[in-house]
């Protein structure tokens, strides 16, 4: 039996729906309501895990950004500044990772699935990027698997407290199925290193799974497309801490076409994680002064882990 809204209600669902639909977000209506859904909605994020099979869906996050400090530190900069060794292959070229990518800027580009409000239980989640894999399996969904040779879906530990989201495949993680294995893989490794952690011990992962023709930017269409994925990996994972690489990955994370440098700096809250934004490692192979400021962000990130640099006390 349909029940009829009293006014202030259809008064207050209207602007909300309003205000969803000027962040870009439309398609409320492809999946079918389910009341019970509403039973869910977190008031904040649960303590403990649960397990797989009683997963729900929940309400989208608040996307609020706090104010924060970022404190240069010169000399720890300088752990950042060694070149990596030469890959074998030319870094991506990203066009300017301080401005918006013009392709982006043409149209909204949020597509964040509900986040789950669940967390997976740490033992569970190697299994449940498993079943993410399965689902995105030999994907034809948009134009990049015309040129791709693997899909590359991620690297790193199911149970990472620091992710770090890159833009999409080049020619060597087109090649070998893993992300960030090139030249700009190797400066990755190094800030990783910088900051006291392993690639082992983070989790890694793009915006788009196959790699763009010519290292170009990811088309709207082909970013939400393979987003979606990407979210289901963050729910996954839950990562205490996000690293946002170049502008392209904040744009299609946040949901907000904003330059880089308002949005490096600061914390951001997303789907249950901090969100850090820096300098996509191949814009720092092709500006190295930028390495300080990078480092500044990841210090940030950092102190959001409560991680000190290897040889400061
Ligand atoms: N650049 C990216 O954005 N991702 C990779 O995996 C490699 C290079």
């Amino acid at each position: 039996m349909p029940r009829s809204l009293d006014a202030a209600t259809q008064q207050a669902l209207a602007a909300r729906l309003r205000f969803y639909r000027d962040l870009g977000l439309t398609e409320f209506y492809r999946r079918p309501f389910d009341p019970a859904q509403f039973d869910h909605l977190p008031e904040s994020q649960p303590e403990e895990p649960v397990s797989l099979s009683s997963l729900s869906l929940g309400a989208n996050d608040a996307r609020l950004d706090s104010g924060l400090d970022s404190g240069l530190d010169a000399g720890l900069a300088a752990a950042l500044a060694a070149e990596p060794e030469q890959g074998t292959a030319a870094p991506q070229i990203l066009q300017e990772t301080n401005a918006i990518p013009p392709a982006i800027q043409r149209r909204p580009t949020i597509s964040a699935p509900p986040l789950v409000s669940n967390l997976i239980a740490p033992a569970e989640r190697e299994a449940a990027l498993r079943v993410i894999r399965e689902d995105i399996g030999d994907c034809t969904r948009c134009a990049l698997h015309k040129g791709r040779n693997k899909i590359v879906f991620a690297d790193g530990n199911a149970n990472a407290r620091l992710m770090f989201v890159g833009e999409g495949p080049g020619a060597d993680e087109d090649a070998q199925g893993l992300p960030f294995v090139g030249r700009a893989g190797q400066l990755l490794n190094n800030m990783i290193a910088a900051m006291g952690l392993k690639r082992e011990e983070v989790y890694i992962a793009n915006v788009v799974k196959c790699r763009p023709p010519g290292n170009r930017t990811p088309e709207p269409e082909e970013a939400n497309t393979c987003s979606p994925f990407l979210f289901r990996q963050i729910d996954v994972v839950r990562p205490e801490v996000l690293v946002a690489l170049g502008a392209t990955a904040a744009t299609y994370l946040l949901g907000q076409r904003q330059p880089l440098a308002g949005l490096r700096g600061r914390v951001h809250s997303l789907r249950g994680s901090r969100l850090i934004v820096t300098y996509h490692p191949a814009y720092l192979l092709r500006d190295p002064r930028q390495k300080k400021e990078a480092w500044a962000d990841l210090q940030i990130a950092m102190k959001e882990l409560g991680l000190k640099a290897p040889g400061k006390v």
